[in-house]
């Protein structure tokens, strides 16, 4: 593992705090200019991982001050999120049954993803090997195998419970035909 790696691993697992002066050390290293939207687009994800351009521009505009114009619009945010991900910043995270890619700041190294098929909260998980791929399949087709995407799904707690106060209407909104919980 190079130090670079080590670094990027101990910055996953320790949550440093990461603030304006560090993203725009992130963005020169990237050749990126540094523009108060990048700044602004990268902090919101910080916050708030796995958001998708929607999330992100919405948010943006709660957070400018009442009544001024929002700093950021939609389609902005596409390609600034797009530049991001190009320039390694930013993982982009493609959920099976979502239409909108989500992004994130963890990068660097092979997380997954847990998400909760009632609520479709999303959270990490790390990743037992730490790099891609984590599984061997039974049979490559002699392709080289350069990673394994793998998405859990399950019912969170919150849902869960849910579940156990009204069973039926859950279970008939969601298509399910038993919860989780014995
Ligand atoms: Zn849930
Ligand atoms: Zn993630
Ligand atoms: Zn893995």
């Amino acid at each position: 593992m190079s130090s670079e790696q080590a670094l990027r691993t101990h910055e996953a697992h320790v949550r440093v705090a990461r603030d304006a002066d560090f993203w725009r050390e992130r963005l020169h290293a990237a050749d990126l200019r540094v523009t108060d939207q990048r700044l602004l687009v990268l902090d919101i994800l910080d916050a708030h991982p796995h958001s998708d351009a929607a999330f992100v521009t919405a948010e943006a505009q709660s957070r400018s001050r009442q009544g001024a114009k929002s700093p950021l619009t939609l389609q902005g945010t596409h390609v600034i999120l797009q530049q991001l991900f190009v320039a390694g910043l930013l993982r982009r995270v493609d959920l099976p049954g979502t239409r909108s890619a989500r992004y994130e700041t963890r990068v660097g190294d092979n997380h997954h993803h847990v998400e909760c098929v009632v609520c479709g909260r999303i959270e990490d998980v790390d990743c037992v090997l730490g790099e891609a791929p984590c599984l061997t399949p039974s049979q490559t087709h002699g392709m080289q195998i350069l990673e394994a995407d793998i998405v859990f799904r399950g019912v969170c707690a919150e849902c869960a419970a849910a579940f156990d106060e009204q069973p039926r209407d859950l279970a008939e909104a969601q298509g399910f035909t038993s919860p989780v919980t014995p």
